[in-house]
């Protein structure tokens, strides 16, 4: 299989939720199977909206999306948001744990 995206995973990341080994089952339900990946990975300021298309009716976006969070994919349109898009989820759920936390605490 055509790997979907290079990975470009921070190392200080956090743990993988997908197995390394090959667990990825939903990558070959991946509507960008067979699609340039340099449409995914456009240059600073270019357009992601062809990539956002093909994304829009995919059936593992949502997998796509925790996967890229969960590996700290920080280039690239994965589960059809783009880098920023993805960081604003981050942020959100950091703030949503430490609110947790400081509830429970
Ligand atoms: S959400 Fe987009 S990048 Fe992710 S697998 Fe689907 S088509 Fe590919």
């Amino acid at each position: 299989m055509e790997p979907l995206h290079e990975p470009t995973a921070d190392p200080a990341a956090e743990e993988p939720v997908v197995d390394p080994g090959g667990s990825e089952s939903w990558q070959l339900y991946a509507n960008c199977l067979g699609v340039d990946p340099d449409l995914f990975f456009p240059e600073r300021g270019a357009s992601t909206r062809e990539a956002k298309q093909v994304c829009q009716g995919c059936v593992v976006r949502e997998e796509c999306l925790e996967y890229a969070l969960a590996n700290g994919e920080k280039f690239g349109i994965w589960g059809g948001l783009s880098e920023r898009e993805r960081r604003r989820i981050r942020r959100a759920r950091a703030l949503a744990r430490a609110a947790q936390q400081s509830q429970t605490a």
